[in-house]
């Protein structure tokens, strides 16, 4: 299988007044294509940061990273178009509707307006297209951030925590969403601190601890192997 993501050695160090810290320390990660990986660590563990340098975003002090065979960041351009991405939580108008929302972030896009049903559609949200935002669940609302990061087509879709404070009901839905994306040839890569979320919605996982990865592999072997690990007790 084809790697849609690679990163290698990644190195990234804040430096403020309080002094130097280390968000990664010579990470790594493999995405196959078609996959929902998980990206799972404990809180302060790296994954934003990875997240963000991935999208051009944060500056990383050393290590590689490609994105559809691309070196990034020098050649992120070329592959901007072909990645969707929520890395921050996601602010919309209460007042606008959800077609609404879309199409105005579609025609700044300079996407077709067609293209907002044939989203709000995948993301299962056609019926109440119609209705302002602030009449939403959480869960909804999330499920339009994802509308909106499909707007473009991206073959892949990178989610910071995109299932962070639904309750079940909102993780199955979310499974069921990225499942209909993964059978779509879309790959998805989405962060989470919780182990349970990335059993329920991810095929493979990468688990990063103290910016380095402890864990890469199927869900199953993974979780199989570390049953009983520190990398359990720390996450
Ligand atoms: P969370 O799940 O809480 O969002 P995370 O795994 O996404 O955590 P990061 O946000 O990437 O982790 O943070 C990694 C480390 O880098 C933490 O120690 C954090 O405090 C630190 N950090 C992140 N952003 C900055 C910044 N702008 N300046 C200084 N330190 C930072």
């Amino acid at each position: 299988m084809d790697a849609v993501l690679e990163i290698a050695g990644l190195q990234k160090t804040y430096r403020s007044r309080k002094g130097v810290r280390r968000a990664l320390d010579g990470f790594d990660m493999v995405v196959e294509a078609g996959q929902v990986h998980g990206f799972l660590g404990p809180n302060g563990s790296g994954k934003t940061t990875t997240l963000r340098t991935l999208l051009g975003l944060i500056r990383p002090n050393g290590g590689r990273m490609s994105i559809l065979g691309q070196e990034v960041p020098a050649h992120l351009p070329a592959v901007a178009g072909q990645v969707g991405a929520i890395v921050e939580s996601p602010q919309f108008f209460g007042n606008f509707t959800a077609r609404d929302t879309l199409s105005l972030l579609a025609d700044a896009g300079g996407v077709r307006r067609e293209r907002v049903d044939a989203v709000l559609e995948l993301v299962g949200l056609r019926d109440r297209a119609k209705d302002r935002v602030r009449t939403y669940s959480l869960g909804m609302k999330q499920r339009l951030a994802v509308a909106s990061a499909l707007l473009k087509e991206p073959r892949l879709l990178i989610l910071d925590e995109p299932a962070n404070g639904l309750d079940p009901g909102g993780i199955r839905e979310m499974r069921t969403l990225m499942r209909t994306l993964s059978e779509s040839g879309m790959t998805v890569v989405l962060s989470s601190h919780i182990l349970g979320e990335i059993q329920l919605i991810c095929d493979s996982v990468t688990i990063i601890a103290a910016g380095r990865r402890v864990a890469a592999g199927s869900v199953a072997d993974v979780l199989a192997t570390h049953t009983s690990s520190s990398v359990k007790v720390r996450l």
